[in-house]
C-alpha cells in the first residue's frame, strides 16, 4: 500500500489541504438554542426538563425501555456492574482488546478482570472463546451461580464491548452467559446508532453502558447513560446515581452510599439537540465506510466492515496494516501530514494494572493489535438548521 496515496485518498475525502482530525464533534444552531434556554432558566445542574428529555430521546431512538443519565461513560459501566450485583473480589469476564475504561469501571468495583479474545469478524468478543473458557475454568453450582475452578472466585458478570460501533456476536454470547448464570451488560459506549438484528445494541444485556464523550458519535461534552429494559433496575440505578436520595419536597434524606453520578442539564441539553442530528450522523458516516471500503479493497487491504445482520454506525473507520512495520509506517507518515491516524488501543493484559489478570488465549487480539489502524472519520456538516 502506497501511505501517499492513502493521505490523498483522506484529503479528497474531506476536501481540505489543512490538518484532519480523526473525530470531531459538530453543532448546529438546535444545540445553541437548547443550552441557551437552559442557562436563561437558570438551571443548569440537576433540575430541569433538559435530562428527562435527553433520556426519553434516547428511550425512543434505540428501544430500551429506560435511560438513566449519568456524567460519564465510565460512570455509567461502574453503575451497571454495580446493579448486575458484581461484588468485591468478584471477577468479570470482558476482551482485552478494549479502551481501558470498560477495565477501571470494573476495578472501581473492587473485582477482577478475566480476559477473552477477540475475533476477527467483530473486533469483539468471541462467543466460541467465551464458550472455551467456560467450559475449562467455570461450573455452575446448585446455587445457580457460576464459580472459576481455577481461582476460587464467582464470576459475576460478562462484559463485551462493540468496538467502533460494530456489534458483537450479541445471540451467542447471552446464550453462553445465560448457560453458566452470567449476567451480561454491553459496553455500548461506541456503539449509540449501531443495530444487530434489528435491534439497537444495548437491548440483550441487562444493563448496557453508553458514552456521550467529546470524541463519540454524538457529544454531550461529557456524559453517559444506562441503558435497562428492567424496571427495577432503572429504578435502582437513578436512585444510586443521584446520592440515595428518598424523594421529598425538602429534607436530605438518604437510604444507602451513593454516587453523584448524575448528568449536569446543561450537558443532557447539548444532547438533546445532538439526538436531532444522530440520523443524519449515521447516515453520513455509513456512506463515507462505504467509499473508504471500495478504496481498500483496491490497495489489498482489509477495510473493516459491519458485521452480518449488523447496520454499524461506523463510528471509527478502521483497516488492517499488513504487519507492524507497515503500521508504524503509516502512522507516522500520515500524522507528520496532518492526517490524524491511531492506532487500536494497546491490549489490557498489557497495562501494567491488569498484566495479572487471568485471560484465555489472546491470538487474535495480538494480532490486531499490531495492525489496526483508525482513520478519519468525523461528519463534515452538522444539522442544516
Ligand atoms: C468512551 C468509552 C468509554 C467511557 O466513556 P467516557 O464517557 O469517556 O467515560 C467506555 N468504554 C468504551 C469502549 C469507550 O469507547
Amino acid at each position: 500500500m502506497i501511505i501517499h496515496n492513502l493521505i490523498s485518498f483522506i484529503r479528497s475525502e474531506y476536501d481540505t489541504p489543512d490538518f484532519i482530525p480523526l473525530h470531531v464533534p459538530r453543532f448546529s444552531a438546535a444545540e445553541t438554542r437548547r443550552v441557551m434556554e437552559t442557562l436563561e432558566a437558570e438551571f443548569v445542574s440537576s433540575v430541569g426538563i433538559h435530562v428527562r428529555e435527553f433520556e426519553e430521546r434516547i428511550e425512543a431512538y434505540t428501544g430500551s425501555a429506560h435511560a438513566i443519565g449519568v456524567v460519564n461513560g465510565t460512570a455509567a459501566l461502574h453503575t451497571c456492574l454495580r446493579l448486575a450485583g458484581v461484588e468485591p473480589g468478584d471477577e468479570v469476564i470482558t476482551q482485552s482488546l478494549t479502551f481501558v475504561a470498560t477495565c477501571n469501571a470494573i476495578r472501581y468495583q473492587f473485582a477482577h478482570p478475566v480476559f477473552v479474545d477477540v475475533e476477527r469478524g467483530t473486533l469483539g468478543m468471541c462467543p466460541a472463546a467465551l464458550s472455551a473458557f467456560l467450559a475449562e475454568h467455570a461450573i455452575r453450582e446448585d446455587t445457580g451461580l457460576c464459580r472459576n475452578k481455577s481461582t476460587g472466585k464467582l464470576i459475576r458478570a460478562c462484559v463485551p464491548m462493540h468496538s467502533f460501533g460494530h456489534p458483537v456476536r450479541l445471540d451467542e454470547i447471552a446464550a453462553v452467559c445465560e448457560e453458566y448464570g452470567i449476567t451480561l451488560i454491553e459496553d455500548a459506549a461506541e456503539s449509540l446508532g449501531s443495530f444487530y438484528k434489528g435491534r439497537h445494541t444495548g437491548n440483550t444485556g441487562r444493563l448496557s453502558a453508553l458514552s456521550f464523550n467529546g470524541n463519540k458519535i454524538i457529544t454531550t461534552g461529557g456524559g453517559g447513560m444506562v441503558l435497562t429494559n428492567d424496571e427495577t433496575l432503572a429504578q435502582r440505578a437513578k436512585h444510586l446515581t443521584t446520592t440515595a436520595k428518598k424523594p421529598h419536597p425538602y429534607l436530605y434524606d438518604h437510604d444507602e452510599v451513593g454516587y453523584n453520578y448524575r448528568l449536569p442539564a446543561l450537558n443532557a441539553a447539548l444532547g438533546c439537540g445532538q439526538m436531532e442530528a444522530l440520523p443524519g450522523f449515521v447516515e453520513e458516516k455509513r456512506q463515507r465506510a462505504a467509499r473508504y471500503a471500495a478504496w481498500f479493497a483496491g490497495q489489498d487491504r482489509e477495510f473493516i466492515l459491519e458485521p452480518e445482520n449488523c447496520a454499524s454506525n461506523y463510528w471509527l473507520n478502521a483497516f488492517v496494516c499488513k504487519d507492524l512495520t507497515e503500521r508504524d509506517r503509516v502512522l507516522q507518515e500520515t500524522n507528520a501530514k496532518g492526517v490524524m491516524t491511531r492506532p487500536i488501543w494497546t491490549p489490557m493484559h498489557k497495562l501494567p494494572m491488569f498484566r495479572d489478570c487471568q485471560r484465555g488465549p489472546l491470538n487474535m487480539t495480538e494480532w490486531l493489535s499490531e495492525g489496526v489502524v483508525n482513520i478519519p472519520s468525523s461528519c463534515k456538516t452538522a444539522n442544516p438548521r
